[in-house]
């Protein structure tokens, strides 16, 4: 960055942290308000030699962060089977001098004691991923590339956790909020942001900020809240010969009649809402009368009000298509069909507020990266936190990465200390830093 243009950014920083210095201290419920010459220390964030030393460390730590990503990857760790994962973050979180423990979901929570332990700032980044046991998950280097399944979503996230840790504790940053370091469970699919979830049930009282580390990229930052609800349907029946009980009531059948209803069921463009049928299952063989049948639903939507009205629209449908089975049935001798509609999972909406401390922070991070992000609207583990009125943001953690959830999940690392660089000054932003002491 030009040296001047360094200088604006700088000022814009101090500017946009002194603003955020005194929302922070604004009468909250338990907000202890910053003094003067803590203020006056606070405004002078980027300045502070060890918040430098800190944001100088990634640089020249590149290449250990980038083979403890590549390690952290290759330990396995599907939703449900994160421990492996854990420990290993465990082991890395507690040699920067962090208090490390596993709490009773599986969450893996470092902390950094500040001088005002009654308000917590948490950064946390999930430690599962969407690839079931069994899944080569070895990473291959080419070039400047990594390719792995979950290297970028979420190794960059972890990696990333574990090196501000590193730069706080190499720099002896202390900071004025307690900041809990978590490498969190459940975050993907039947998850269901568990682990998120629970750490908000412990922590809400004292919780001032999160900031999630999800994948790579610094280009955007989730500040809202995409709500969803997972859903199955069963149908069941009582089944029997193909030929000799034909005429009974067929699970498959009604499903086949309630999905084609549901399919016709229109979504608005705006708020932009969709749903998928993702997987179906059911049957015997062939020449069975199936006595069961299910469907698996995702829908998604920027409006609460929608996620509602499709729910009950699936419910409809099912009931529907059970009704429309049973009455082209010719024989109802053997019984009838049973149904439900079960929620297999529920992720709530939510939005950061745009005057913010947490936005400030970060717009003053970007700002003094040289970066410039746009905001985004996602589901990932800022939902629970948003969804409660807590400050929540979920940012890429740095580098390039594509393929996410995919087998050929690629990472490019090339650039990535801005992102760190970016993440650290956020957290810090919301964290404020002690008072150096035995001055
Ligand atoms: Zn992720």
């Amino acid at each position: 960055m030009h040296k001047s243009m360094r200088k604006r950014a700088l000022q814009l920083f101090v500017n946009c942290t002194l603003l955020c210095v005194i929302l922070l201290s604004m009468p909250a419920r338990s907000a202890i308000p910053f003094s003067s010459s803590r203020l006056a220390q606070f405004a002078q964030l980027p300045q502070n030699p060890q918040v430098r030393a800190a944001l100088d460390w990634f640089k020249p730590h590149l290449s250990w962060i980038n083979d403890e990503q590549a390690r952290l990857t290759e330990i396995p760790a599907p939703s449900f089977a994160e421990a492996q994962r854990a420990e290993a973050v465990k082991v890395l979180l507690a040699a920067v001098g962090l208090e490390v423990h596993l709490d009773k979901v599986g969450n893996v929570i470092g902390e950094l004691r500040g001088t005002n332990d009654k308000e917590i700032v948490l950064i946390a980044a999930h430690l599962d991923t969407v690839f079931p046991t069994g899944t080569d998950v070895k990473v291959r280097r080419e070039k400047d590339r990594l390719y792995a399944p979950g290297i970028s979503d979420n190794g960059t996230g972890l990696a990333s956790l574990v090196a501000i840790a590193r730069a706080m504790h190499e720099a002896r940053l202390k900071p004025q909020r307690t900041i809990l370091f978590v490498a969190d469970v459940g975050e993907e699919g039947e998850g269901n942001l568990r682990g998120m979830r629970g750490l908000v049930e412990t922590y809400r009282e004292k919780l001032k900020a999160v900031i999630v580390l999800d994948g790579s990229g610094i280009d955007h930052v989730t500040t809202k809240a995409l709500a969803s609800r997972r859903m199955e349907a069963v149908i069941t029946g009582p089944g029997g010969h193909s030929w000799s009980d034909f005429g009974i009531p067929n699970p498959i059948s009604a499903l086949v009649r309630s999905s084609v209803r549901f399919l016709n069921t229109r979504v608005p463009a705006n708020p932009r809402t969709t749903f998928n049928l993702g997987q179906i299952e059911g049957g015997t063989s062939v020449n069975s009368i199936p006595h069961e049948a299910s469907l698996k639903v995702d829908v998604r939507s920027e409006s609460e009000d929608e996620l509602v009205r499709l729910e009950s629209a699936l419910r409809e449908c099912i009931a529907a298509g059970v009704r429309d089975e049973m009455e082209n049935a010719r024989d109802r001798s053997k019984g009838k069909l049973e149904w439900k509609v079960e929620t297999l999972g529920s992720r709530p909406g939510g939005e950061l507020s745009s005057d913010s401390p947490l936005l400030a922070a970060l717009r003053a991070a970007d700002d003094f990266t040289g970066n410039s992000s746009r905001i985004e609207r996602a589901s990932t583990d800022a939902n629970i936190p948003l969804s409660l009125g807590i400050d929540a943001i979920a940012l890429g953690a740095g580098g390039n990465g594509g393929g996410a959830h995919s087998l050929q999940e690629w990472y490019e690392p090339t650039g990535r200390e801005i992102g760190l660089q970016r993440a650290l000054l956020t957290v810090l932003g919301v964290s404020g830093i002690a008072a150096e002491k035995g001055k």
